[in-house]
């Protein structure tokens, strides 16, 4: 049986699929055209964010007994369709929790002590120690809005460097909650009382624009605004309007309503502002285990 890798894999995830007898054909993120050629006789397609596994490819692919996403996120993967073939899907979703929680506390320590705007400076030639006065994280509040596998690590990190923990989930978990010293409020209550917030929600119908005009109006304006979740789960408008006029102090972002972001978009003009390309799982860590654990899910379903 052949499993198509047609995106960067992990080697110890390549010497899984060859331990299990399977024949592997690796070719990076071949165009859709050259997908359709590569897929007509493969049991297995493994890809990350790309390529995109659509109908068409699905049609042309007899075989296809499962496709995996080395990661989190299926949307290249027409899955309704790939189900009603009786395909299918597997994906790592804990593989990077880590990773995204990490970057997260990166991000907070980075626009508390304004490290990349003070590293902008330097590279200008200007010793600009006035400018970057910062604040220490030990003994502020931080809110953590999802408190799944990402804001549990978030808020574990967070108590362990002496922060307060207030959490908000549609699902109140109090005993996860107390075991990171956090308590569980409602949504505007944790916008008050935080001096940092982060959002670790899914984007869906409920969390689209979840933090707009009204909820950055009720942070307090030396607060900082973290987002390692989805670019929409922020109303970007409303949150340039609160970074230029102050109704919060800063944010660190890894995620945007349109990516990549736009090229001289507003946010690229903010000092206060923290900006990295969506790299929340890009860690040898996170790709090691991504890929490890769609290997050994493609040869139980290939092999049983
Ligand atoms: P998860 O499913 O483990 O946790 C999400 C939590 O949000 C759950 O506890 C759920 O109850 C809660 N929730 C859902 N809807 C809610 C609502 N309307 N209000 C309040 N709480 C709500 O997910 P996770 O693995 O922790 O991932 C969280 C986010 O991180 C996702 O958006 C994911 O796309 C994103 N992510 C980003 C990167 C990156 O590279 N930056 C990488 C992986 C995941």
């Amino acid at each position: 049986m052949k499993v198509l890798v047609a995106a960067p894999l992990h080697e110890k995830a390549i010497e899984i699929l060859k331990n299990a007898g399977l024949e592997v054909v690796y070719e990076e993120y071949p165009d859709q055209e050259r997908l359709k050629e590569l897929v007509k006789d493969v049991s297995a397609i493994i890809v990350r964010s790309k390529p995109k596994v659509t109908k068409e490819i699905i049609d042309v692919a007899p075989n296809l007994k499962v496709i995996a996403r080395a990661g989190v996120g299926l949307d290249n993967i027409d899955v309704e369709y790939a189900k009603s073939k009786g395909i299918e899907i597997v994906n790592a979703p804990a593989a990077s929790s880590r990773s995204v929680a990490e970057l997260a506390i990166a991000l907070m320590f980075n626009v508390a002590r304004k490290v990349a705007f003070a590293d902008r400076k330097m590279r200008e030639g200007v010793w600009a120690k006035k400018q970057c006065m910062g604040f220490e994280l030990e003994g502020k509040t931080l809110g953590v809005v999802g408190f799944g596998r990402i804001g549990y690590i978030v808020a574990k990190i967070a108590n362990a460097i002496g922060m307060n923990v207030l959490i908000y989930d549609v699902n109140k978990n109090e005993e996860r909650a107390k075991e990171v010293g956090g308590k569980l409020v409602e949504l505007d209550e944790l916008l008050k009382n935080s001096d940092i917030v982060t959002l670790h929600v899914p984007l869906t119908k409920e969390t689209y624009h979840m933090i707009g005009e009204r909820e950055l109006k009720l942070m307090k304006p030396n607060a900082i605004l973290i987002n390692t979740s989805r670019g929409a789960v922020v109303d970007t408008n409303a949150l340039v309007n609160a970074l230029q006029e102050g109704w919060i102090a800063g944010a660190g972002l890894d995620v945007f309503e349109e990516e990549p972001l736009p090229k001289d978009h507003p946010l690229t003009k903010l000092d206060n502002v923290v900006l990295t390309p969506h790299i929340g799982a890009s860690t040898v860590e996170a790709q090691e285990r991504a890929g490890m654990e769609v290997a050994e899910k493609v040869v139980k379903v290939l092999k049983g």
